[in-house]
């Protein structure tokens, strides 16, 4: 029986319409450009790469290039102001508010910038927990110590927690746990993922069972 639910932030709990995330993308480009000392294009190729093995961008500095920086990266690629484009999204807290079952936050973010985006969206409160890169020890998610310490933190089994997230080797990493993993896809962009997949968060309503 399902006890928690989980969700992912960015592109999950707002629409990927805002643009929010394509920006940090952006961001992170241009501090990489900077850093590796090589054209945008060579940057984003080796980005591009290490993505397939890294969980995110600050994982892959921190483990190949010796990069320690972590609060001036993350004060660049998440400035204050960054949530702007966000409105409040009363829908989105009904819908919170209607599931009877405690509800945390898993980004590969850092906590201020998942703060930021749940009070201009106007639900914070809807969530036990925040666990966020500094929280998980820089280590994002799909790892799979990182899915257990979450867990174990909450005090729930994978079987009993629903993890939703837009990105499916996020969702495939849950799913490997014997985890509850939902694909949010948006725009229909993964149409070949297995099931269970929604376009709405609404839709998880169907997947909750008898509660
Ligand atoms: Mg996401």
């Amino acid at each position: 029986m399902l006890k928690y639910l989980l969700f992912d932030l960015d592109n999950t709990l707002y629409s990927a319409r805002y643009g929010l995330e394509d920006a940090v993308s952006r961001r992170i480009l241009a501090f990489l450009t900077r850093y590796l000392g090589v054209p945008a294009p060579e940057a984003a190729r080796e980005r591009r790469i290490a993505l397939k093995k890294h969980g995110t961008t600050l994982e892959w500095l921190m483990a190949e290039k010796g990069f320690t920086g972590v609060d001036a990266y993350y004060a660049e690629i998440h400035p204050e102001g960054e949530a702007s484009a966000l409105e409040p999204d009363p829908a989105l807290r009904d819908f919170l508010e209607g599931v009877p079952l405690p509800k945390a936050i898993l980004t590969n973010a850092p906590l201020e910038h998942a703060v930021r985006i749940l009070d201009k969206l106007r639900v914070r409160d809807c969530f036990t927990h925040i666990f966020d890169m500094r929280r998980n020890n820089f280590v994002g998610k799909p790892a799979p110590e990182t899915f257990r310490r979450v867990l174990d933190a909450l005090g729930v089994t994978p079987a009993e927690t629903l993890f939703v997230d837009d990105y499916p080797f996020y969702v495939d990493g849950y799913r490997a746990l014997g985890g509850q993993g939902v694909l949010f896809d948006e725009k229909n962009a993964h149409p070949d993922y297995p099931p269970p997949r929604i376009g709405d968060l609404r839709e998880l309503g169907g997947f909750l069972g008898p509660l």
